[in-house]
């Protein structure tokens, strides 16, 4: 049996797993000053463990936590934390992406090396190669979100950089864009209670406005893949989160960009809604050490 464990910034949810399935899953709430002692007191009982893997909301290298900013923790050692009430399981970590990206692989088991991006409030990625997930020398890999797109807008990004992916086609980005072109487009839409869900419901009325920004943002995840595909060259693209609960609408017009702007010779590969939701993170934890 694996453990697969998904913190996120509200409920740390733990996956019981064997044979790349979920056989148990449940959820804790996240307790910033006892979240590894919590997780052991819920997984203690659990029988013949053989590995340990968790997917953590922020930068961690080396089973190092660098920083979780949503939960408030910095510069935890999870060996130190954690191994011991389980000396002799092996135990990694990744961000909650990563996690996320593996899981999603797994579920698409025809392919063996594929790019995740989730589309949530920010925008997050992860890399999966011939069946491991790809780290990279600075923990990176999957940090597409804060690739430079739009020297447009230029927007400024949390990150500290500008005109990052995460500024345009993120839910807040989204919202970003509307605000910005609110007065160019004829629109329905309510800016006292403007969401990037009430963007796209508008968009597929055919709100002029969210149409315009709809259309962009998806370009921009367009070029974004295509600039993925000469680099990492994989058999598919899985895009997950929040916002592609506007399903085809939106997978369809990333997809048109993305031939608009792909070389010829990775134009073909697939793009596809990812099928786990916010069981990915749960599955791929389970497999880090793959
Ligand atoms: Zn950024």
């Amino acid at each position: 049996m694996r453990l697969g464990i998904d913190v996120g910034g509200t409920t740390v949810k733990i996956g019981i797993i064997d044979d790349k399935k979920i056989i148990r899953s449940f959820a804790i709430p996240t307790k910033k000053e006892t979240l590894f002692k919590d997780i052991y007191e819920a997984v203690k009982d659990e029988k013949n463990i053989e590995f340990i893997g968790f997917g953590l909301p922020g930068t961690v290298k080396d089973n190092y936590i660098v920083n979780l900013p949503n939960i408030g923790i910095k510069d935890v050692d999870i060996n130190e934390e954690f191994k011991k009430y389980f000396p002799n399981v092996k135990i990694a970590s990744t961000n909650d992406a990563n996690a996320a990206a593996l899981g999603e692989s797994i579920a698409a088991s025809k392919f063996k090396s594929t790019y995740f991006i989730t589309l949530g409030t920010g925008v997050g990625g992860g890399y999966v190669y011939n069946g491991s997930l790809v780290n990279g020398s600075h923990a990176c890999a999957g940090e597409v979100g804060h690739s430079f797109i739009d020297p447009v807008h230029n927007f400024k990004c949390g990150c500290g950089l500008n005109g990052c992916l995460e500024t345009v086609s993120s839910a807040t980005g989204v919202v970003r864009l509307a605000k910005t072109y609110k007065d160019k487009f004829k629109t329905n839409i309510d800016f006292d209670t403007v969401s990037c869900q009430k963007v796209f419901e508008a968009a597929k009325s055919g709100d002029e406005l969210g149409l315009y920004v709809v259309n962009m943002m998806a370009d921009y995840l367009g070029i974004a893949l295509a600039n993925i595909a000469v680099c990492c060259d994989v058999d598919a693209f899985i895009i997950g989160g929040g916002v592609m609960a506007a399903g085809d609408f939106l997978l369809d017009k990333i997809k048109e960009s993305y031939v608009r702007h792909a070389h010829y010779g990775v134009r073909n590969i697939e793009i596809y809604k990812a099928s786990l939701g916010n069981q990915a993170g749960m599955l791929g934890a389970a497999y880090l050490d793959e």
